[in-house]
């Protein structure tokens, strides 16, 4: 407990020791469950870290989002601050938001242009805007292959670190190197951020990164080598990890556009280039189309279209011309195309789905098809990778249903534990309305007026800020305008599909300020995680029906897939996906010991037994109409 900064409580100091107990212990892996507010990035920080202080072993702190990269800083800074030993700890995040180009106006060829090949540029010769970058990795990897980047050139010497890079290394070392730090320090040293924080990472005891810095096969091999750390020596915290199988499904998985690929071809078609790659390739897009004749998704065997290696080959000569030729207009595609070709050689029928998939593009009125390989089960990385990690530690405030995780993401000698809400009971009431139903073969307007006049009326009486989560965007779309026309006092957001991240931050922004406000959203979109609205900014949170997947070919196997490997088809594969989200999004309404709020899970089905078990923290009342609501809320507030 020496490395904890702070004032400990009583429920931190049952963290701490359960994260000390099982440092010491001989198992591999915990999962914490415990509420925000509780201190699980202090405790699980100072926890390792005085645990690995006399050991050559290295934290690794991953996690989903940017943003909690600026906690995991302070969190860091305050440790090294309340301790005697010395330590460097660095954040390292993506090159787009590192490189002293990015977030430029002008163009990738101005800046080419600005550098002359093997000359050191003058200040005066720097660009003063910073060139709009489309592709960061792609500029970079042209800038430094000609040697044409300014900072790269003065970072290293005869591919050594150059004594200007050296130096910082030293200056810095022994603090919290940040990401806004090394920008800094590059612009006024004329060296590359970038560069330098994977410099950083081979003298740093504690490394700050993304999820993929760990969970992508390539960016993890480049990260190891280049920071000199072998697994072994890893001690892995991973925050938000009820994240993780989503994450690692999506990097084990890759899709192939065809009318991508007919572009692609039709450049060899034009320069005559591989003519009997060409028309291979022709006649394995035909197959695809004939075989989805009704632009249905249609599931397939991996050599039933065109056998693997005749595919691999033969995209793999594609590739090989883009790579050779000055690729710019492509640089995209190339890169996809080398992932699907990477995951197409490596996946097989026991782990993943191979299947053609319809993309319809409503608005250019036009349907296109994919070839997609999909990984069912995260556990073909994940379970390897703890295993030759020294310690993982993975927690979040929600993750529920344990089982599941632990199942999905294939642990074995682990431990769990679960620490209960800190804040006052009483400022939270839940209710589940028993007489409500969601169900697709219920829904209709008698319906649909239903919910609308349950939200209104509970809405009208409080005025307060609420959100409603919504099953899926058509849900969303045959209420809003019922509710929008009762709430005219209100102001009223929506989240839509295809928002950025910065329309998402404004928007919260102006929901914040607005009071009463209303936040119409989607259970599965983005506003069901991370967002901190305290006190008066949130007091209402309507999570409206389940938020079941469409049984799609790839729900479909996934259910098939988890019925063969552990009983529990329609459970891992269909509802408990469901209901961690649902949990996510209830989550939002409490967020510190002094907010109050109503949570009203509003689906009858919620009341089952197979989910009321996982409720269990929100003690829900079993409500027939929004009368005992208001009661509760007029109470409360
Ligand atoms: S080497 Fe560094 S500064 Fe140069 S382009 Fe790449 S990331 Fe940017």
């Amino acid at each position: 407990m020496k490395f904890f900064p702070y004032q400990v409580r009583k429920i931190q100091e049952d963290l701490i020791t359960s994260l000390d107990r099982f440092l010491k212990s001989d198992k591999k892996t915990i999962l914490i469950e415990a509420p925000t507010g509780l201190g699980k990035t202090i405790a699980s920080l100072s926890s390792a870290l005085q645990y690995a202080e006399d050991k050559d072993y290295v934290i690794f702190f991953v996690t989903s989002k940017n943003t909690q990269h600026i906690v995991a800083n302070d969190t860091v800074k305050d440790i090294l601050d309340h301790i005697d030993k010395k330590f460097t700890a660095v954040d390292v995040i993506g090159k787009s938001n590192m490189c002293i180009y990015s977030k430029n106006k002008n163009t990738i060829e101005r800046t080419a242009s600005l550098f002359s090949f093997g000359k050191d540029v003058k200040q005066k010769e720097q660009p003063k805007e910073r060139p709009k970058v489309k592709n960061i990795e792609k500029m970079c990897a042209k800038l430094k292959e000609e040697g044409k980047c300014y900072f790269f050139s003065k970072t290293y010497k005869s591919n050594k670190l150059s004594p200007e890079a050296e130096f910082v290394l030293r200056e810095y070392q022994n603090t919290i190197v940040m990401p806004k730090m090394l920008r800094k320090i590059g612009k006024d040293k004329h060296l590359c951020p970038y560069e330098l924080a994977l410099n950083f990472t081979k003298k740093s005891k504690i490394i700050i990164g993304d999820y993929n810095y760990l969970f992508s096969d390539g960016v993890r091999e480049i990260m190891l080598k280049r920071s000199g750390i072998s697994l072994d020596k890893i001690i892995l915290v991973v925050d938000e990890a009820h994240n993780l199988p989503d994450r690692v499904i999506n990097e084990m998985s890759a899709n192939l556009n065809l009318n991508t690929l007919q572009y692609l071809i039709s450049h060899l078609e034009k320069n005559h280039m591989f003519d009997s790659v060409v028309e291979k390739l022709y006649a394995f897009i035909d197959k695809i189309k004939d075989l989805n004749i009704d632009n249905t998704e249609k599931e397939i065997k991996q050599n039933s279209v065109v056998f693997k290696d005749e595919l691999i080959n033969n995209l793999e000569t594609l590739l090989e011309y883009f790579i050779d030729i000055n690729f710019d207009e492509f640089y995209d595609i190339v890169v996809n195309l080398l992932s699907f070709i990477s995951l197409w050689k490596q996946a097989t029928h026991e782990t993943h789905i191979f299947f053609i998939k319809k993309n319809e593009n409503f608005q250019a009125q036009k349907i296109n098809l994919s070839l997609c390989v999909k990984c069912l089960d995260p556990s073909v990385m994940t379970n390897d990778l703890f295993k030759k990690m020294h310690k993982t530690i993975l927690m979040s405030a929600t993750l529920q249903p344990m089982d599941m995780y632990i199942d999905v993401l294939g642990l074995e000698n682990y431990e769990t534990k679960i620490f209960p809400s800190p804040f006052p009971k009483e400022n939270k009431h839940s209710f589940i309305l028993t007489n409500a139903s969601t169900k697709y073969t219920e829904r209709n307007n008698e319906s649909y007026f239903n919910i609308a006049k349950n939200i209104t009326e509970v809405l009208k009486n409080n005025k307060k800020n609420s959100i409603i989560f919504f099953p899926s965007y058509e849900y969303k779309e045959n209420i809003k305008t019922l509710i929008k026309r009762e709430l005219d006092d209100y102001r009223i957001f929506e989240e839509v599909r295809g928002m950025t991240p910065k329309e998402r931050e404004n928007m919260l922004d102006e929901f914040q300020k607005a009071q009463p406000s209303i936040l119409l959203a989607v259970t599965l979109g983005s506003f069901s995680e991370s967002i901190n609205l305290h006190g008066e900014k949130l007091s209402i949170v309507y999570i409206v029906g389940l938020p079941l997947q469409r049984p799609s070919l790839e729900v479909k196997a996934l259910i098939r897939y988890y019925d063969d490997k552990f009983g529990k088809g329609m459970s891992y594969g269909y509802y408990l996906p469901a209901l961690a989200k649902t949990l996510q999004a209830a989550g939002r309404c409490i967020r510190s010991s002094e907010d109050k709020g109503i949570i009203v899970f509003y689906d009858y089905r919620f009341a089952n037994q197979g989910f009321m078990d996982y409720l269990d923290s929100y003690e829900p009342e079993l409500a027939n109409n929004y009368t005992e609501i208001i009661e509760a809320s007029n109470d409360l507030f």
